[in-house]
């Protein structure tokens, strides 16, 4: 019998989440959200932009903690425009890279209206092959092609790019629904016609600009797997992304758990745990300075709350009158203490003494005081660099992890 095909999480919180207008995250605050989502149990987080300088000591020290056997099993990725240059540009910033998605645009609009006469269709497919080929020679493990603007794509040049892909090495295809016009429909008959012509994994990267986003994901996904390919969906935390944003991480895990069809007739990656969804939902929002909504699915306020007379009589006397999933799947249900009284913070002007308090709390100890006057210089940093009071985990990983993070707070201009 052959193997049943899944489907896996790339998430891109680190990479379309933090390219969006008005919104970012520190390298600390990236380094969390990867260290979070490796306890989630993702596949791969998309965690940067390899070319870009400001990324480079964040990248590496990330990929430092992999070799320590700190940031494993999940896969750090990185985003780059599919030319020889910026393979050659990334292997030379983060020398340690595995995996690496690259990007070029395959529809008619941006071929002609954005390469402006610079490419046409059959130098887009030769200058992708050749960025392909460059990241195998330099050493990549695996390598997923991205066709920008795959929805508005001709179906004809879109298969005849991903079977070039494929010839070439590739690992996966990411259909990439940039604008956010696709409907689950025509998601799944162009993702069904693309895999059973290609036969090559599909990446399935969808926008929200329509409010179809989930749908549209689960959707092509589960038309991938229909043609006996396995299939990975890009989301971001709290559905963060370009304008409307990319598909939410925990919504698109639900809805494979627990859509009527979806249960029990499609594989979610078994590795996946909810238990970190409140956990890594309330961080990014703080991170994000991004209030989730309070009907965010699963982790907004309102998400168990009854109300009205015939709800809540219903939901005490069986949860599954109106509660589809419990709420401590997803890590929430224990109380949240709130310190009301006298409370020491650490930040970039603290002194020794409350520095110690703040780590007393914690249960961290130090072996001296030359070392916790060194982390407490690294904590004063992280508050510049954050610029938002440190919270605990954050607060552990620095002590945990001096050196590291030493690294991703120097950023040489
Ligand atoms: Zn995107």
């Amino acid at each position: 019998m052959t193997k049943k095909p899944k489907i896996y999480i790339i998430d891109v919180t680190n990479r379309d989440g933090v390219q969006t207008s008005r919104i970012c995250l520190s390298k600390l605050e990236k380094t969390m959200i990867n260290i979070y989502l490796n306890q989630m149990g993702i596949f791969q987080s998309e965690f940067g932009f390899p070319t870009t300088r400001h990324e480079t000591n964040y990248l590496n020290a990330n990929l430092e903690l992999v070799q320590r056997a700190q940031l494993v099993p999940i896969r750090l990725s990185g985003w780059l425009r599919a030319t020889v240059e910026d393979v050659e540009i990334a292997f030379k910033r983060v020398p340690k890279i595995k995996y690496l998605n690259l990007s070029i645009s395959t529809s008619d609009q941006m071929i002609i209206h954005k390469f402006k006469g610079k490419l046409d269709h059959q130098s887009v497919i030769k200058e992708m092959v050749e960025a392909l080929k460059k990241a195998k020679k330099l050493g990549v493990e695996s390598v997923g092609i991205n066709a920008e603007d795959a929805s508005r794509s001709r179906i004809e040049y879109l298969i005849e790019f991903a079977q070039a892909a494929k010839k070439n090495g590739a690992d996966r295809i990411r259909y990439c629904d940039t604008l956010g016009c696709d409907s689950p429909f025509t998601i799944y008959e162009r993702v069904k016609q693309l895999a059973d012509a290609v036969q090559i994994p599909i990446e399935i990267h969808c926008h929200n600009d329509l409010g179809l986003v989930v749908a549209n994901s689960i959707s092509g996904a589960r038309a991938a797997n229909d043609a006996g390919v396995d299939s990975y969906i890009n989301t971001c935390v709290n559905g963060m992304g370009e304008r409307a944003g990319n598909a939410d991480l925990i919504s698109v895990i639900l809805a494979i758990k627990y859509a009527n069809g979806l249960q029990n007739n499609y594989h979610l990656d078994e590795r996946v745990n909810l238990k970190m969804a409140w956990k890594i939902s309330k961080y990014a929002s703080y991170a994000f300075g991004v209030p989730i909504p309070i009907n965010q699915p699963g982790v907004g306020a309102n998400a168990f709350a009854h109300e009205s007379g015939i709800h809540a009589d219903g939901a005490l006397k069986d949860r599954r009158n109106y509660e589809l999933y419990d709420y401590e799947e997803l890590g929430r249900g224990e109380p949240e203490i709130i310190e009301t009284g006298r409370k020491i913070t650490a930040g970039e002007y603290s002194g020794i003494k409350g520095f110690r308090n703040v780590y007393d709390k914690l249960e961290i100890v130090f072996s001296n005081d030359k070392e916790a006057s060194r982390v407490l210089e690294l904590v004063r940093y992280a508050n510049v660099h954050n610029q938002k009071p440190l919270v605990d985990d954050e607060l552990s990983f620095i002590a945990k992890y001096p050196d590291i993070a030493r690294k991703i707070f120097t950023m040489e201009p």
